[in-house]
């Protein structure tokens, strides 16, 4: 106890010395944080003490130099980029260094030369996007591109697709920077009088080991890299220091800056699919195929394919390479690239002619179109994606996942370890990269059982043991992590002494990652004895979808036009994701569960991290396992509130909701008092740009209880149900809808509004949910008993009727969104024609986007029914989410997300439509345009 307290002291006098020191970045101790920071892709939990987001390099050499103080001697620090590692690279005790946040820009380009410099935290997919233009790339590809940073990638040396070609992360660095007290330690400049006695010990013991760790390291095209001791000493007598961090995983200091080698975006590019009977046949064709040089060549199983026909994914696929009932399938994907169409001919002929020649291999396809082979690509990673999204409580788990061994001993080495798993009774689907002998294989383990850990064990060493036996590398894609813990029975003793006398040249007090790797003074860290996360929430718990969050960090995405996850992009801060508010939350269920004594701090960070989530829902539907935060959030919502008063700004909307018909019916009377009404709400809840007009409820076309009746009504009505927001507000949409459907020849009918409950469901106020969604539930089934279809023309409220109403088990009839009913209305009759010339530009809802893939597909088969062509950009989410972008204190977040990916489509020259309510306000807020809803435009185009 004493220990602890003495500890949280030294936590908070580092804190309070950066800040005197001048430290630029956030210093936090933020509970949601830490949780966040202490898992990744991995079955481990470490949890820091602090972390620090540095701004710029300068900050990094604060930061050091103050953990340099004799105080802070023991302290240990890890940088973190991405966090997506598999075996716990990245977590640690103490001080976690968050590079992703602010350190992620390029800083410079030399289109001439060849290279550029980058700070650690930039994402991969952003520096290759950025440089595009320039017609060159960083070549080493992961799958975890949109997410992993060039400072992770360089530490754990990765690689993946096309690696036989372009090689691993370290065959395409040209230098490196490191922060250290005394300042910026860069591999391109003379070394400074400071550095060189580091250096020198470093070289010392480089040039001792590097014999034996030659010796040790098979000649694979996926090397053996951490501390390269081989490339270190070039053969021409130079020492290149930086070539030691290269794998090293953080454990010899922090990088600052990276200059990482270009390659020439080839201009051609072809992919080859080809299914297979079985996935031995599918092995057995790598090494054939080597012989055509192709770029990649990877292989999926057929219990990816499996998984991949389930959810639909190989629908995308041609129809030639489906399974039929019953069939299994392996595929190979063989892609090649060149700048020469007619060598990259002679190359794709060899290919097809050796898989002519191969046993076992069916039907191929080939796709030379760009955006076809990265769909194509695309269904290989989904499918993969899927692997973790199994039900129970064994899953598939990152420990053995990236063996290599030379293509050639494949098929044997792939026999021998599935030997392993069978006797061991474990599942297991897949993947890999054949070209350069890695396959990933994760078996399923519910890691909470004992039994199950002891299995992990047995099933790593015998794996480990196998691989050697093949001339193979145990770690060959993902780095080592804790299973760093087997390198010094791999490399032997001597290299292996070695390198800790690099580790203590730069890391003396062995403070950088400590426990990994290479240790001097503290024990390594081993596969079974660092803690585990909790792997499986109680049975039926309303949390369990936070348990099952595998870290895998797809929501981590940096993109700016997915959807998922809006406020993690506008803040780059891991607390703002799906990860991290399941991490928080399961770490909320344990303090709860237990009584913590930190629960009311946790409960605090808690609920500021899902104040800042925008409800959009995108991580119900993107997230491989479907971890649903809005649905968690209510039930720690609801269980919150139990126990403490809401506050008045959420009281005063749970009213406006439940009271929403009533002020619908007065409105005549509200109608002019309504600016200054709206003017005291926005003021009591802290809220702007609120709805000053009251909309005109539609006149005679409210359908009564009496008008329910079959055959009542024209056969041509349809029935149209809102929500309580724009029934009140968005008179537009009205108007909209009613236009646009009758210039479609529909009769349009409203159902007397009633409020669906979202606000109260949000807030975890399930009582005033329950009873609102009975009602309407009451009023849908009445409605749907005329025989007539019913609409819903707002995507949030016909999202939640969907979502939400069948998680509580609330049956609902079918409530159609336009563009879903006029889609197969196209199929039966004829539309009129519109006269355009331009193609529409259709920007959808992020939620309807997310949960309702082929919406856009839906609506170009609307407009092409009128003779129209639209396209469907993909945006994220505009940033309003309903009463989220109201709120003062998301202000900036709201502009940010809208500047992301709206603003340049509402401010172009194209006819745009939003099919979103709080996307087309946005759109009015911030660039003065108020996009048309797509009923709207119809209505428009067909008056012309
Ligand atoms: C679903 C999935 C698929 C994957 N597929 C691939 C794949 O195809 N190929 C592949 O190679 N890997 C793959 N990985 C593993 C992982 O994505 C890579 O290792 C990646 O390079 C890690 O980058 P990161 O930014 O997430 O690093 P982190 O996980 O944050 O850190 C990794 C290590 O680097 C250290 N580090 C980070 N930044 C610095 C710095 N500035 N200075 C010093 N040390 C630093 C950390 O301390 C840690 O030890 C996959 C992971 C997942 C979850
Ligand atoms: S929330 Fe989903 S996408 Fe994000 S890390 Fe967890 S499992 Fe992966
Ligand atoms: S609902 Fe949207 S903002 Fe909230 S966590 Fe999910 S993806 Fe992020």
């Amino acid at each position: 106890m004493a220990d602890a307290k003495a500890a949280d002291n030294r936590i908070r006098a580092l804190a309070a010395e950066l800040e005197r020191a001048g430290f630029a970045g956030e210093i936090e101790t933020d509970l949601a944080l830490r949780a966040a920071m202490s898992t990744d892709n991995s079955v481990y939990q470490i949890n820091s003490d602090l972390v620090v987001a540095p701004r710029d390099a300068a900050d990094l050499v604060t930061l050091l130099d103050v953990m340099g103080r004799p105080q802070f001697g023991d302290v240990a620090i890890t940088a973190r980029g991405g966090g997506t590692g598999t075996n716990g690279q990245s977590l640690n005790r103490d001080v976690v260094v968050d590079l992703r946040r602010h350190m992620n820009g390029l800083i410079n380009i030399n289109e001439r030369e060849g290279w550029a410099d980058v700070q650690p935290g930039m994402v991969l997919d952003d520096l290759n996007e950025q440089i595009r233009e320039t017609g060159w790339f960083f070549a080493p590809e992961t799958s975890t591109s949109n997410r992993c940073t060039i400072g992770g990638m360089v530490s754990t040396d990765a690689s993946g697709k096309g690696s036989r070609i372009y090689g691993k992360t370290s065959d395409n660095i040209l230098g490196l920077e490191i922060a250290r007290p005394q300042g910026l330690l860069d591999s391109r400049q003379p070394v400074s009088a400071w550095a060189k006695p580091m250096l020198d010990a470093a070289e010392m013991a480089a040039r001792q080991g590097k014999a034996a760790f030659i010796a040790n390291t098979p000649r694979l095209n996926r090397r053996f890299t951490g501390y390269d001791l081989e490339r270190a000493c070039a053969d021409d007598g130079r020492f290149e220091w930086w070539r030691l961090f290269l794998g090293a995983e953080g454990t010899l200091g922090i990088i600052s800056a990276i200059r990482v080698k270009l390659r020439r975006i080839e201009r051609e590019k072809r992919l080859i699919v080809a299914g297979f009977t079985d996935f031995r046949s599918a092995l057995v064709a790598a090494a054939p195929l080597i012989k055509a040089d192709p770029t990649a060549v990877e292989v999926m199983d057929e219990t990816v394919q499996a998984i991949a026909e389930d959810a639909g994914i190989l629908g995308r696929l041609p129809p030639t390479l489906r399974a039929g009932a019953g069939q299994k399938v392996a595929y190979i994907f063989i892609e090649l690239n060149g700048d020469d169409p007619a060598h990259l001919q002679i190359k794709l002929d060899d290919c097809r002619r050796i898989l002519r020649s191969l046993a076992g291999v069916g039907a191929s396809h080939v796709a030379s179109d760009r955006a076809e082979i990265a769909e194509l690509w695309a269904i290989r990673s989904a499918g993969v994606g899927l692997l973790g999204k199994v039900d129970g409580p064994a899953r598939p788990i990152a420990f053995v996942e990236d063996a290599v061994v030379p293509p050639e001993n494949l098929p044997a080495f792939v026999d021998e370890f599935l030997d392993i798993l069978r006797a061991n009774g474990l599942g297991f689907g897949i993947y890999g990269h054949v070209d350069v002998g890695c396959l990933h294989i994760r078996p399923a383990l519910n890691i909470d059982k004992a039994e199950d850990r002891a299995r992990m064990v047995a099933v790593s060493d015998a794996v480990f043991a196998l691989t050697r036996k093949h001339g193979g590398i145990f770690w060959g894609e993902h780095g080592k992590g804790l299973r760093g813990a087997y390198l010094r029975d791999w490399i032997g003793a001597e290299a292996y002494s070695a390198l800790q006398g690099i580790k203590a040249a730069f890391d003396p007090e062995g403070r950088f990652n400590p426990g990994k790797l290479v240790t001097n003074k503290v024990p390594i860290m081993g596969i079974a004895t660092t803690p585990f996360r909790e792997f499986n929430g109680p049975e039926g718990d309303p949390l369990t979808l936070a348990f099952r969050c595998n870290g895998n960090a797809q929501c981590l995405s940096y993109a700016k036009t997915t959807p998922m996850c809006p406020s993690f992009k506008a803040t780059a801060d891991i607390r703002y994701s799906p990860k991290g508010r399941a991490d928080a939350l399961r770490s909320w269920h344990k303090a709860r569960r237990e009584a913590h004594a930190d629960l009311p701090v946790l409960e605090k960070d808690l609920m500021a991290t899902l104040d800042k989530c925008l409800g959009c829902k995108a991580c119900a539907s993107s997230c491989p396992v479907q971890v649903d935060i809005p649905t968690m959030r209510q039930a720690f919502m609801a269980d919150y509130f139990k126990r403490h008063r809401r506050p008045l700004a959420d009281r005063l909307v749970l009213i406006a909701e439940r009271f929403s018909p009533a002020i619908m019916r007065l409105s005549p009377l509200l109608a002019p008092v309504w600016p200054i009404a709206s003017w005291i709400g926005g003021w009591l809840t802290a809220s702007q740009d609120l709805p000053r007009h009251l909309a005109r409820p539609p006149q005679g076309l409210q359908l009564h209880e009496g008008d329910l009746r079959p055959g009542h009504l024209p056969e041509n009505t349809v029935i149209i149900a809102q929500d309580w927001f724009t029934a009140l507000f968005d008179g537009a949409v009205q108007r909209q809808s009613i236009a646009g459907l009758r210039a479609l020849g529909y009769n349009v009918r409203f159902l007397p509004m009633r409020p669906g409950g979202k606000v109260a469901l949000s807030l975890g106020d399930f009582r005033g949910f329950r009873s609102m969604a009975e009602a309407l539930s009451r009023q849908l089934h009445a409605a749907a008993a005329t025989g007539l279809p019913l609409i819903a023309v707002e995507p949030a409220f016909a999202m939640m009727l969907r979502q939400d109403y069948a998680n509580l088990e609330i049956a609902l009839p079918p409530v159609f969104l336009p563009q879903e009913f006029l889609a197969a209305e196209a199929d039966r009759r004829e539309f009129p024609k519109a006269n355009h010339d331009s193609p529409i530009k259709l920007l959808s809802h992020c939620t309807e986007a997310t949960a309702l893939p082929q919406t856009g597909m839906l609506w170009k088969k609307v407009f092409a029914a009128m003779g129209l062509e639209t396209n469907t950009p993909s945006t994220g989410c505009c940033g309003m989410a309903g009463l989220f972008g109201h709120q003062r204190r998301h202000q900036l977040m709201s502009r940010h997300l809208f500047d992301l990916s709206w603003r340049s489509h509402v401010q172009s020259q194209d006819t745009i439509a939003a099919t979103g309510y709080s996307c087309r306000c946005q759109a009015k807020r911030f660039s003065g345009t108020q996009p048309n809803h797509p009923l709207g435009l119809i209505a428009d185009l067909l008056s012309k």
